[in-house]
């Protein structure tokens, strides 16, 4: 009687900690489509010969041979954002459901608490169009970093800042990705997007996560071409007046108007020359 009193009550206790733990987690809908999606490209990846990868053209003059010698595509680019919204909960919410169409590989709370939603190696849907030197569909060769930030009056928090440098340390090293490719989203899509802003790019630089001009600067020469400058950055200057506003963004901050001063100009003399 007693023994049975007691593994009832184990029971009643363990059926307890199971629905708690089942009414807390809220985004078991979500992993179910995760795991479906990751075992079709699975799927995908592991058929020989590769499925709709046949050129049409050449009919019968086609054949495959498994190679011994391949690995898997890495990021070479990491891009920054900040998620316009209130919470982490609120943008993990977004990028859980499908009409949003949109994701990121890690969401980084206020709090520092850092949530992965997409394997390093696929490509999740944070950078949409534009352009970075001659890249231009971003999502497939980098990992997309969400801060929580509302984008307006946040501060950037201590324990978010050093989350993402730890972060960002992992994957540079894992990827060997180059210093130069850590930039914003408002770098990539200039005029379309202004993320993220007011944004510590010079701690991150010191750490060697993207660039950042010297405290002394030469004064550039008078013939100094700041389109081309600007080009050779790596911005899209095909529409020059919102290529200098993302600049702007990143590297002076205070002052984002779409007009370059000679403070400005100097400070794009200054990264042109770190980025020939
Ligand atoms: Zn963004």
């Amino acid at each position: 009687m007693h023994i049975h009193q007691i593994s009832y009550k184990a029971l009643l206790l363990f059926s307890c900690v199971l629905l708690a733990s089942c009414s807390t987690y809220k985004y078991k809908e979500s992993d179910k489509v995760y795991k479906k999606n990751a075992k079709d490209f699975s799927k995908l990846i592991k058929a020989m010969p590769p499925e709709n990868q046949r050129i049409d053209s050449l009919f019968n003059e086609q054949s495959f041979v498994g190679t011994t010698n391949m690995g898997i595509r890495k990021p070479n680019f990491v891009i920054i954002h900040h998620t316009a919204q209130n919470s982490t909960d609120q943008t993990l919410k977004t990028f859980t459901l499908t009409r949003t169409g949109t994701s990121a590989h890690y969401v980084i709370g206020r709090d520092g608490k850092v949530v992965q939603m997409v394997n390093d190696y696929l490509r999740a849907q944070h950078a949409g169009a534009g352009k970075w030197g001659s890249v231009t569909d971003m999502n497939s060769c980098s990992i997309g970093i969400e801060m929580d930030n509302n984008g307006t009056t946040d501060p950037w928090t201590e324990a978010q800042i050093n989350s993402l440098c730890a972060v960002l340390a992992t994957l540079k090293k894992k990827y060997s990705i180059p210093t130069a490719n850590f930039i914003g989203h408002a770098d990539f899509a200039p005029g379309r997007k202004n993320d993220p802003k007011n944004f510590p790019w010079k701690t991150l630089a010191q750490k060697g996560f993207g660039l950042w001009y010297d405290d002394v600067m030469e004064t550039p020469p008078e013939n100094f071409d700041t389109t081309a400058a600007l080009r050779i950055i790596g911005y899209n200057v095909q529409r020059l007046n919102y290529a200098i506003e993302a600049f702007k963004i990143h590297f002076v901050q205070t002052d984002i108007t779409q007009t370059l001063t000679d403070f400005d100009k100097q400070i794009l003399y200054n990264l042109y020359k770190k980025s020939l």
